[in-house]
């Protein structure tokens, strides 16, 4: 795919990216994939995160809860923050992990990745607890975790997800959100229903994020978020950053990948019995069996990722917008969006519609200021 690290226009500074989300970490844990090296496997390496401009990347810290629960889940959530440790002492030249904003423009005067540490759901604490994840969430803070996604796919012990049918906030929930904005953790709505998301904005003033989510109003699926909720986020100073997995882009896409999750559901279920003593040979026979199976599935484009951020501009606000690709969360990518070299391409798109100024705001500093305002 062709790209370019050029400055959008030579008048504007160089690019700053910063991105919400990315699941590289998996892969780092998983497949021993060393993000210092250019990578065929991956989304994203820091050759190709410094090809496409990115000045500051979330790191997300997510234990499938189809693989492990309880105690194991919160194995694996200190494993991936090792792993994402691993990589920054590996690479201290080029990848530094930090908190602040203000550390993220140290290591942007100076030319290196800023990390940073984001939960993808409280499941993640391994227990239904509330001392014990509230002790856990505040050893989190200490090693550097700056959001907390509510939740994923599942409800739990928090708040109810989008796509199961959850309601909202739990009362530990409620408490977990005020304790996240005392420590200077941001609250993550994404992957949270529409309850949640109300009851947070009800419960707290500060502004929240939703790391990777885009506009249901283009895309009507319960991962997205409907106007009035778009609104309410800008409205608090919030901002929310465009996903860009083509089955949240475009309803056609999700409408095939619908049908084709309805058949590859039972084949994932016998895997699963099949590898149960061996995980990572069930997640191969799994990501082999997918990508069988979304062959033919229509494609979605750089330009709909446009089409998000104009939408989220215009009903939650310029302020409010951001970008969370959720690169190495997915097995489809967009065209003209194969990978974290491709930030270039989308803010040339980008200039075409908004002001220097506004993209530049898009494309990171908007969240750099959200991060800034909850420390
Ligand atoms: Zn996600």
């Amino acid at each position: 795919m062709w790209y370019s690290a050029a400055p959008v226009k030579r008048s504007t500074a160089p690019l700053f990216v910063f991105d919400s989300h990315c699941d590289v970490a998996l892969a780092m844990l998983d497949q021993g994939v060393d993000i210092g090296r250019k990578q065929r496997r991956t989304h994203f390496d820091l050759h190709r995160a410094q090809a496409g401009g990115i000045g500051a990347q979330f790191f997300a810290l997510f234990a499938d809860p189809t693989e492990v629960r309880g105690a194991g889940a919160w194995r694996r959530t200190r494993a991936l923050l090792a792993a994402v440790e691993r990589a920054a002492a590996a690479h201290p030249q080029r990848l530094s992990l930090v908190r602040t904003a203000s550390a993220i423009q140290r290591q942007r005067a100076e030319g290196r990745l800023a990390g940073l540490l984001g939960m993808e759901g409280a499941h993640g604490f391994g227990t239904r607890s509330s001392d014990l994840l509230l002790s856990r969430l505040a050893w989190l803070a200490k090693q550097g975790l700056r959001y907390l996604g509510l939740t994923w796919n599942n409800s739990n012990v928090l708040a109810g997800a989008a796509v199961d049918g959850g309601g909202g906030l739990t009362s530990l929930g409620r408490r977990v959100v005020r304790e996240c904005h005392r420590l200077g953790i941001l609250v993550d709505i994404s992957h949270s229903s529409d309850a949640t998301v109300r009851d947070v904005l009800s419960c707290s003033k500060k502004p929240i994020i939703a790391s990777h989510s885009n506009a249901r109003a283009l895309c009507d699926v319960p991962r997205n978020l409907p106007d009035d909720l778009l609104r309410a986020i800008g409205r608090r100073g919030g901002v929310v950053s465009i996903n860009f997995f083509p089955g949240f882009l475009s309803k056609r896409v999700a409408d095939a990948l619908e049908v084709r999750y309805s058949l590859w559901a039972p084949g994932v279920e016998r895997l699963a019995e099949r590898y149960k003593d061996d995980l990572e040979q069930r997640r191969r026979a799994q990501v082999r069996l997918i990508r069988r199976s979304i062959r033919g599935v229509p494609r979605a484009t750089l330009a709909q990722v446009v089409d998000h951020v104009s939408h989220v501009a215009r009903v939650a606000g310029i302020h409010a917008v951001g970008l969370g690709a959720d690169f190495d969360g997915m097995l489809l990518t967009p065209d003209g969006l194969a990978d974290a070299s491709a930030y270039p391409a989308l803010a040339r798109a980008l200039s075409r519609k908004f002001s220097a100024r506004e993209v530049q705001g898009i494309m990171g500093e908007n969240l750099l200021r959200v991060v800034a305002e909850v420390e």
